[in-house]
């Protein structure tokens, strides 16, 4: 938690005890790290505002198996954070979290808010407090879209968050089909209801991912996207816009809690679902 992600900073003095002073000075020479870092690491955690971290359930590797049982439900979603996406039990259309609020996008295209008792087999969450705030003046695709993201995040090896508002040309989503149990993500994704729209006022909102946790993670750009009046939604496929807002969260932390569900604990996760996660994830994206 780099305290240059802090927009602003004020200057608090404080007493502390001679035993605390003497163990924060301990700290500082055995690790190198400032005493403001250390102070204020510490202060966030107290404070419950560790905003730069994500909270993430399951893995994609087990969502690629078809690992699909709900296991940590909507109420409990909503402690973690403000900002997400995930899918709901069984593979029953697709999650999203905005400005603290749950949505499920049906495969009609719909959205809905569904009960705190809903459940999850994958999602995840950050409370989001953007690091950097943009205009992108035209975006031309979804290839071009992600190379004007990898231009505002800071490192090919953080994590990022990411909000999207405004006025979209066209957009491409699509939303998953609930699924049996044990089917895998390239079959239950492969008859997907897929939706075109123009003039979309809405927001696209998900995460970038390090190559290096495909099998934790989705590598890459994972965009969700809900319309304005809350109407319609689903996972973003293609893109064209202009004059869009952009906010970027740069994330340097990842909580994974694992399910203990029997298809879980059953599946066999040692393989490498990146081929996979990508036709899944992005299978109908054109470039559009
Ligand atoms: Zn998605």
């Amino acid at each position: 938690m780099a305290r240059s992600r802090i927009p602003r900073s004020r200057h608090v003095g404080v007493t502390l005890s001679q035993s605390l002073f003497e163990a924060l000075r301990e700290r500082e020479a055995r690790t190198g790290e400032t005493l403001d870092h250390i102070v204020q690491d510490a202060l966030v955690q107290a404070l419950g505002l560790d905003h730069h971290t994500l909270f993430q359930v399951s893995t994609a590797g087990a969502l690629v198996q078809g690992v699909y049982q709900g296991c940590v439900t909507v109420g409990a979603l909503k402690t973690h954070g403000d900002f997400g996406l995930g899918t709901y039990d069984g593979l029953d259309g697709e999650g999203l979290m905005l400005d603290g609020k749950v949505y499920q996008a049906l495969p009609d295209g719909s959205v809905v808010e569904p009960a705190d008792s809903a459940t999850a087999p994958f999602w995840v969450t950050t409370t989001f407090r953007p690091d950097r705030r943009e205009r992108l003046a035209a975006v031309d695709g979804w290839d071009d879209l992600c190379a004007q993201l990898d231009a505002l995040r800071i490192s090919p090896n953080l994590f990022a968050a990411i909000r999207i508002d405004g006025l979209f040309e066209l957009l491409r989503y699509r939303v998953a089909c609930k699924a049996p149990p044990g089917t895998d993500l390239v079959t239950a994704t492969s008859h997907q209801a897929e939706f075109t729209a123009r003039a979309f006022r809405g927001t696209l909102l998900g995460f970038w991912s390090p190559g290096y946790s495909r099998a934790l993670s989705i590598p890459g750009y994972h965009l969700h996207v809900l319309s304005d009046d809350r109407e319609t939604g689903g996972h973003l496929l293609g893109v064209r816009g202009s004059g869009l807002r952009v906010q970027v969260m740069h994330v340097d932390g990842l909580v994974v809690a694992l399910p203990e569900t029997p298809e879980f604990l059953a599946a066999d996760l040692t393989g490498d679902p990146a081929a996979a996660l990508r036709q899944a994830e992005q299978g109908g994206a054109t470039g559009e």
